[in-house]
């Protein structure tokens, strides 16, 4: 009889955003007159701007016509999209990156899970806490996180960098040497952020411990203030120790659309001097279909001059709902941190409630769904997500209802 990958099977509860929708769909089932406003999945609500619309509307029509049909794409993606997406956003901020260390993929979650596959089964991780979820479980599908501790609720084999208000949530070096360190900033979810020397302390260490970066900058596109890092590659050495992820979901809405990219420089090798370039180009070619023509020329769209100015417009939107909700519920009494160079919020609970219990009570006496914290590790508890993608109109709505929990 055939058995199952045993990994899978030290995955932890149930997936944090299906809980949360059964917990709402229920709550909705029996209270079907309820107006529920929803800030917890962190997916936008604008449309596609219109140069990305254009974009892609072109792209059809050429693959109805026996000129400019195209079939499969390049495995690595297009050399078009790969030139635009190095210079606007490496070479036009003095980074060092060329065309061909660009990976062009369907998005940031898929090479954040994929990438830890081109390394030594026994490498150890490090990961901030709380995390993005995918960082971690990933690594428990591949074996390489260890057993699962029901109470400290923590994989045996990861070390975890506890970010709390203590530390302004930022991450300390780690005690025990790690050889794969996620970091992801702007932060999902505390919505913090890092300078470009603290970055640039974090490339040094690396690079003196012989450790690889992975660097999640899937939120860039929000940072608002001048000393913020857009990319790793800003930092000096970065070359030699740090891969790079980014999504097109958040700064341009694509998650319907699905592109983003990860960068592996070719200066980047192992213990042995491999490069890990050629490894991933060669997951990439035998495991991945690439992404299609017409929404790598919707990417392509992004960095033309109409598609940057809407974009623009479309995350000051965003990052007006940030403000709404940062001021309304520190004027109300909230302890809040983020929004500034983040689309979320992150909050205490009040009255020591724990994350799951400040979720209930937000659903049930007002009609709000948010994140609960300690669904992304350990020292989330006590702390809360709140997302700035919903739409104006709703988002002011929520903020004045939760006003009223005070
Ligand atoms: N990385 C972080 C930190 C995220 O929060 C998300 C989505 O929420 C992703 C990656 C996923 O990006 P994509 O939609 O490109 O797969």
């Amino acid at each position: 009889m055939f058995k199952v990958n045993e990994n899978y099977l030290k995955l932890p509860g149930s997936y944090l955003f299906s809980t949360i929708g059964k917990k709402v769909a229920a709550y909705t089932a029996a209270h079907p007159e309820k107006e529920i406003i929803r800030l917890g999945i962190g997916d936008v609500t604008q449309p596609l701007a219109p140069a990305i619309i254009e974009a892609m509307h072109k792209a059809v029509d050429e693959m109805a016509c026996k000129e400019t049909f195209k079939g499969y794409a390049p495995d690595l993606g297009y050399e078009f999209l790969r030139s635009a997406i190095a210079k606007n956003d490496y070479q036009d901020r003095g980074c060092d990156i060329a065309a061909d260390e660009i990976f062009v993929s369907d998005g940031a979650k898929c090479d954040c899970s994929n990438i830890q596959e081109i390394f030594s089964a026994d490498c150890r991780i490090a990961v901030c806490d709380p995390v993005y979820p995918v960082y971690v479980d990933s690594n428990v599908m591949a074996g390489r996180a260890g057993e699962y501790n029901t109470v400290t609720e923590m994989f045996s084999n990861v070390i975890y960098m506890p970010c709390t208000e203590g530390n302004n949530f930022s991450p300390e070096f780690p005690k025990e040497n790690p050889d794969l360190i996620y970091l992801c900033y702007p932060n999902n979810p505390t919505g913090a952020t890092i300078t470009k020397d603290e970055l640039q302390g974090w490339v040094d260490y690396a690079n003196k411990i012989g450790a690889v970066i992975l660097y999640d900058a899937a939120y860039e596109a929000y940072i608002s203030e001048a000393d913020v890092p857009h990319s790793i590659y800003e930092c000096e050495g970065a070359r030699t120790c740090a891969i790079e992820m980014r999504s097109f979901s958040k700064n341009a809405g694509f998650t319907g659309v699905r592109l983003g990219f990860t960068v592996v420089p070719k200066e980047l090798k192992d213990a042995d001097g491999v490069a890990l370039h050629g490894l991933w180009a060669r997951r990439h070619g035998t495991k991945y279909n690439g992404a299609p023509y017409i929404i790598q020329k919707a990417g392509e769209a992004v960095y033309s001059e109409a598609g940057k100015a809407q974009l623009k417009e479309q995350v000051a939107y965003y990052m007006n709902n940030a403000k709404v909700i940062y001021d309304g519920l520190k004027e109300a009494g909230f302890s809040v941190s983020g929004g500034v160079n983040a689309p979320y919020i992150w909050l205490k609970t009040p009255g020591n409630m724990t994350s799951w219990e400040f979720f209930d009570h937000l659903l049930e006496d007002v009609n709000v769904v948010g994140t609960p914290g300690s669904g992304f590790g350990p020292s989330g508890e006590g702390y809360f997500r709140l997302t700035a993608f919903g739409t104006y109109e709703n988002t002011v709505k929520a903020v004045e209802r939760m006003k009223t929990l005070l």
